[in-house]
């Protein structure tokens, strides 16, 4: 494709999604297609000639779009929200388009030197630490997911106990409502114990069981090593009590991570930053932009208060890494936080985003979603057939039927089979529940009362 041709193609692709983004509210949220379908209409084999760009585009209407779950559509309140934004698009593929790899400072300095500015800029928009900055004892780096950061949080407590403790004896904490992402990462990082602890009537971490449980595999000759607490769980984003976690991982000697992967974004409201007292005590924090700041997936910021043990669990340099620039160590080489080597210039989207919505933008639409979630709050509390089963703190309700779970599933089966909204169903203990997580970048109030006049239809 010569720069000519991709100019134009380019501008058919942009068209297309332009287009798609008008349309996404026109399409049923869920494909109806058997598993299959999509692969049946792909020929065995690669094709062997060229193929005219046209064609290709002409697929993705023909072969693409049938097998699309829409995320995207105002509609969508499954799950957590992915939302993405037109200037999130625009920035993710200038960083496609330029082809940077920005494993050292050397090999792009501007994919670095961008990435330290913008999460410098969200460490004060956040409301964290201020020691969190680059330009203090810790700082940040965007990783693919948040499962990757508390992974590599697992790592570095490990690292960091080196060869004081047997690698065997090494215990992980979290709550039962904690992501499974910690229980895989733990795994993943070679823990062989893992103890989800109790939780409150809100589903946060019970502290007075942490503190039992963390005495009795010392008792037992063991070593606690990593805690995690969740600021907005999964299942009801539930908030555990970070500052008397922390207290204890302090006194037990324990790396704290903060899983606020989802909620994170909510402490660009000032008013919201209570649920994070403790912060200035803690090891590592994760929260995704990916999810609910309309920063196009992947985008997960990782922060560590201090950046040393990172860097000493992570950094390893074979002869061919070595450069001048790494060698004077006034320059940031992202390779040695994370676990790959390779990394995209994922900070130029979220440079994108931040800069064309502004904080005030980005509080505003966010506010938004959480009065969306409040209004709906009320209208489930006033309804008599309806039941919250956890507090409403940020943009997520969780309700069921009172009248058991045929009742609820009836609800979910009228909600989804519309077509127009998809939500995910839960399970608290034996019951389930409804999840609807108002978040995507293009919901509006209509959308949310149109949902409620479902629910109160199927009820
Ligand atoms: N932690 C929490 C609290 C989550 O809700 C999720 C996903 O919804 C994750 C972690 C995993 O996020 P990721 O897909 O970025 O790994």
């Amino acid at each position: 494709m010569t720069p000519e041709d991709f100019r134009r193609n380019g501008h058919a692709v942009i068209d297309w999604l332009a287009d798609y983004m008008a349309d996404v509210e026109k399409h049923p949220i869920t494909p109806d297609i058997r598993p299959g379908a999509i692969r049946d209409r792909l020929p065995v084999r690669a094709p062997e000639s060229p193929e005219p760009f046209g064609a290709i585009l002409a697929d993705l209407d023909d072969i693409v779009m049938p097998g699309l779950v829409h995320w995207q559509a105002p509609g969508w309140f499954a799950y957590f929200p992915a939302n993405g934004s037109g200037a999130g698009i625009l920035g993710d593929l200038v960083s496609t388009g330029l082809g940077q790899q920005g494993m050292l400072w050397a090999t792009s300095p501007a994919c670095t030197e961008i990435e330290t500015a913008v999460l410098d800029w969200l460490v004060e928009l956040l409301g964290v630490p201020a020691g969190w900055r680059t330009d203090g004892p810790g700082g940040g780096v965007i990783q693919m997911s948040a499962s990757d950061s508390t992974h590599t949080a697992l790592v570095v407590a490990r690292h960091r106990i080196g060869a004081s403790a047997d690698p065997a004896d090494l215990v992980a904490y979290a709550s039962q409502q904690a992501h499974s992402s910690v229980e895989k990462g733990a795994r993943v990082a070679g823990y062989r114990h893992l103890r989800l602890i109790d939780v409150d009537a809100t589903y946060a971490m019970d502290p007075d069981a942490l503190e039992a449980a963390v005495a009795a595999d010392i008792a037992d000759g063991l070593t606690p090593a990593f805690v995690c607490s969740t600021v907005g769980t999964t299942g009801t984003t539930a908030v555990d009590p970070v500052g008397a976690i922390a207290g204890i991982a302090r006194q037990h000697g324990m790396w704290h991570h903060v899983d606020a992967a989802y909620a994170g974004t909510a402490m660009i409201l000032p008013e919201f930053r209570h649920h994070q007292e403790g912060l200035e005590l803690v090891d590592s924090y994760v929260f995704n932009p990916h999810k609910w700041m309309f920063t196009n997936f992947d985008c997960s910021v990782f922060w560590v208060a201090d950046r040393r043990p990172l860097l000493d669990t992570l950094s390893i340099t074979p002869p061919y890494l070595r450069n001048k620039a790494t060698d004077t160590a006034d320059v940031i080489d992202y390779r040695n936080w994370h676990v790959p080597l390779g990394r995209r210039f994922r900070a130029l989207k979220l440079w994108f985003v931040v800069r064309s919505y502004g904080a005030e933008g980005i509080r505003h639409h966010v506010r938004r979603h959480i009065e969306m979630a409040q209004r709906l709050t009320g209208r489930v509390e006033a309804d008599r057939r309806l039941e919250l089963v956890a507090p409403t703190t940020f943009g997520l309700v969780s309700f069921r039927h009172v009248a058991g779970d045929a009742a609820t599933d009836a609800v979910v089966a009228a909600i989804n089979g519309s077509g127009r909204f998809h939500v995910t169903p839960s399970r608290l203990g034996e019951r389930t529940f409804i999840r609807v997580a108002i978040g995507s970048t293009t919901t509006e109030q209509r959308h949310t009362d149109a949902l409620w006049e479902l629910i109160d239809l199927s009820s």
